[in-house]
């Protein structure tokens, strides 16, 4: 092994170093395999009673109407999530679309929009309007509030209450911190949430943000009353081999309004061709729930391997996960291009290649991206990036293999050890 690992560029300072670190973190390991044993039995079921079959893998073409592969892959994610619904189309080209459907096919002009879990994520800023931009809901006349979490993370429950109003037609909670430092949300406290706001009114629509999330747990928010979950194929349930797509699981009412915005009024879910999608959609969700854990360990092992050189985690070693983003806060810009030099020469794809810091559109300071992956964009497979502006902290996720996962940290401890930035404790 040790050889094997050498001829990958790692040395013995560092095998030994991750050797040390896994094997304190055998239980948690475990406990991580009973949560993707049980998902694996969850989705496994869910094929069998929706009777899934080879003709479901079939491509259509045109208008595709009477797709059975495409029908039958939404029952089966009505099953998994535990919805009355869903839509899972190639035709959702991400998950900012996803969620951008989601809330246009449920607000009317005059409903209001509220998110319980502060500023959501970066993209949404331009749906919904917060930053002006053409096409939002803000366009279309419809207003937006916003409460945020408490600095424990904990949903503000008083303001909440406070901050419903009788134009109040939908609440968004983004289950994951995506690129912020708060914690991530625990199914269970959404779960919480969602029967606070249903007690206060029980017709307003509770859409989660799922990016990221699914699989973490043994259960997803839609078994906890919200109305829709919403997510991209790219991610968690593509399994890494969904090619594009988003899916959105929910009540029969919201996903059929989501199916005529989708396309169009009075066609809805009868139409979308599936171009030969389907087996990737299929066995990616298959194999998503050990794709998740994959992803899950290398964020643990990331976690107490930087946490102990003494660089600070979010989350930290011992914390509970919800979802599979890991920040590591390096304070200095050679750390974050260290760490994203290793992943990418981790990498299947593109290892040869060297990440440097650019401008990139829709941030302002350089940005460092490390991937190197089969499906463009993917970041369910092992990805980093960081932008060169204090605190200088990298943000890392995926992997489909657990011991990609793990050769991509090693490799970039290897870096910052080859580099002088880190020394291993003896
Ligand atoms: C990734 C992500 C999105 C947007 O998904 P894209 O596929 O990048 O458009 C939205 N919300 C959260 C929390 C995410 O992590």
């Amino acid at each position: 092994m040790t050889q094997m690992y050498e001829s990958l560029g790692i040395s013995r300072e560092v095998y030994e170093y991750s050797e040390e670190i896994l094997s304190g973190l055998k239980n948690r390991f475990q406990k991580i395999d009973e949560i993707a044993e049980y998902n694996q039995l969850k989705v496994i079921k869910a094929m069998q009673d929706a009777r899934v079959s080879a003709e479901c893998f079939e491509s259509s073409s045109g208008y595709g109407y009477n797709d059975r592969g495409r029908d039958t892959l939404e029952e089966v994610y009505a099953k998994v999530f535990r919805t009355e619904a869903a839509l899972v189309r190639p035709q959702i080209t991400c998950g900012t679309h996803a969620l951008a459907i989601a809330l246009s096919a449920n607000l009317r002009p005059g409903d209001e929009l509220l998110s319980i879990s502060g500023k959501p994520y970066d993209t949404l800023e331009e749906v919904i309007g917060i930053r002006p931009s053409r096409g939002s809901l803000a366009e279309y006349g419809v207003t937006y509030a916003q409460v945020d979490l408490r600095p424990d993370g904990s949903f503000d429950l008083e303001n909440i209450r406070r901050a419903i109003r009788p134009q109040t037609k939908l609440v968004e909670i983004q289950r994951s911190k995506g690129y912020q430092t708060r914690p991530t949300l625990s199914v269970n406290q959404i779960g919480e949430a969602v029967a606070f706001v249903k007690s206060i009114r029980s017709d307003i629509i509770c859409m989660v943000d799922n990016c990221y999330g699914e699989f973490v747990e043994i259960s997803e928010p839609s078994e906890f009353g919200a109305d829709m979950v919403v997510g991209s194929l790219i991610k968690n349930p593509g399994g890494g081999l969904a090619p594009a797509g988003g899916y959105i699981a929910g009540t029969k009412e919201c996903v059929e309004q989501c199916a005529f915005r989708l396309t169009s009024p009075g066609l809805g879910r009868e139409v979308g061709a599936n171009f030969g999608v389907m087996q990737s959609f299929y066995q990616g969700l298959f194999l998503a729930p050990t794709v998740t854990a994959a992803a899950l360990k290398g964020a643990i092992f990331a976690a107490n391997a930087y946490e102990k050189l003494g660089f600070s985690v979010v989350p930290n070693g011992t914390e509970e996960r919800h979802d599979i983003i890991q920040a590591i806060t390096f304070g200095f810009p050679e750390g974050v291009i260290a760490f994203c030099e290793g992943i990418q020469a981790a990498a299947p794809v593109d290892s040869y290649v060297t990440p440097e810091p650019w401008a990139m559109p829709g941030y302002d300071s350089d940005v460092i991206m490390a991937a190197g992956a089969f499906v463009q964009g993917s970041s369910i497979e092992l990805s980093a990036d960081g932008p060169i502006k204090p605190p200088y902290a990298v943000y890392f996720q995926g992997g489909l293999t657990w011991p990609h996962a793990k050769l991509g940290i090693m490799k970039s401890l290897q870096r910052l050890y080859e580099k002088g930035l880190v020394s291993f404790p003896s």
